[in-house]
């Protein structure tokens, strides 16, 4: 399953193109000696590596990064090449922000830094070509940005690759639990409601694929409201199994009373209201519960 995407951003030749290839373990992308060749946007796809048996796959795309007018080694003007650029980045969930261990910190690299953190998305930031432990010492200027988790890694010499991957899907499992969230929030509440034994809680099975509600065919087995939640062309539902409403003079037991307040609750509480009748005939309860909802 895909579970995000990741757009690498960058200056020209801080090895963006390297970095995808060594993340998708593929040749697709074309590294070279000179600025500027990649032009458009590339996709690939990335398997997770953590837990190790997940088969979920994220989407990796490299841009031709951050070219605008006054920085350009393309043949077009109109920042052509940042439109790229910006398409990928609106459309990722996690941004890979990636510096040039060799050629240090440039003035272009902090104004990109600035844009980026104005989106309001997750920034990975990475510093490049750190090929030995030595090279790693001599990167303090990085220090200045104030980021805390810069990784520093070697894309052509496969050195704290793992530690990219990883800090990738971190904040893609980070974006993930959000949107999560949020769909839960968004979620349409909807109440199953009808007399005892009329299928309710079967319904919600049929509807969930799940056998989570207790079915019976004991009059009055759903004694609890039971919630559960189901995706329809990318809209979530929270649909709410009620108990089997009784008619409020044969109450005696205080738990089914409590489980008629709970039902009502959940009526007021949805959206839509489902009520559910059987073939053999319209019953008083049925239309009671039907001017209730
Ligand atoms: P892009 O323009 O950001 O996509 O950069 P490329 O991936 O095309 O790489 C630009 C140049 O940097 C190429 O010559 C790469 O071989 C080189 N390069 C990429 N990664 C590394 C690295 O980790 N260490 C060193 N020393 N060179 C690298
Ligand atoms: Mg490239």
């Amino acid at each position: 399953m895909i579970f995000g995407s990741v757009a690498i951003v960058g200056r020209p030749n801080v090895g963006k193109s390297t970095l995808f290839n060594r993340l998708t373990r593929s040749k697709q992308a074309i590294i070279a000696d000179a600025p500027g060749v990649t032009r458009d946007r590339l996709y690939g796809r990335v398997s997770r590596v953590e837990p190790k048996d997940a088969f979920d796959e994220y989407v990796l795309i490299d841009t031709g990064g951050f070219e605008t007018k006054d920085y350009n080694f393309q043949p077009f003007g109109q920042d052509l090449v940042w439109q790229q650029t910006k398409v990928a980045i609106d459309s990722a969930d996690v941004i890979l922000l990636v510096f040039d261990g060799k050629d240090g910190l440039m003035p272009h690299d902090r104004h990109l830094m600035r844009t980026l953190q104005k989106l309001n998305k997750p920034v990975v930031y990475l510093v490049n070509k750190v090929d030995g432990p030595e090279q790693q010492a001599l990167q303090w200027e990085f220090h200045e940005l104030g980021i805390n988790e810069l990784i520093y890694a070697s894309a052509a010499h496969n050195r704290h690759i793992y530690d990219v991957a990883l800090a990738l899907e971190q904040a893609l499992d980070g974006v993930g639990s959000l949107k999560r969230r949020k769909d839960q929030r968004d979620a349409i509440p909807i109440a199953l409601i009808g007399r005892p034994n009329v299928g309710k809680s079967s319904l919600l099975n049929r509807l969930t694929g799940t056998n989570r509600s207790l079915v019976s065919d004991v009059a009055g087995t759903t004694r609890d409201l039971v919630d559960e939640t189901l995706t329809y062309h990318d809209q979530m539902f929270r649909v709410v199994d009620t108990a089997g409403l009784r008619r409020k003079s044969k109450i005696e037991d205080p738990l089914e009373q409590l489980t008629v307040i709970q039902s009502i609750r959940a009526i007021d509480q949805a959206e839509v209201v489902v009520l559910v009748i059987t073939p053999d005939g319209l019953k008083e309860q049925d239309a009671k519960l039907a001017s209730l909802a």
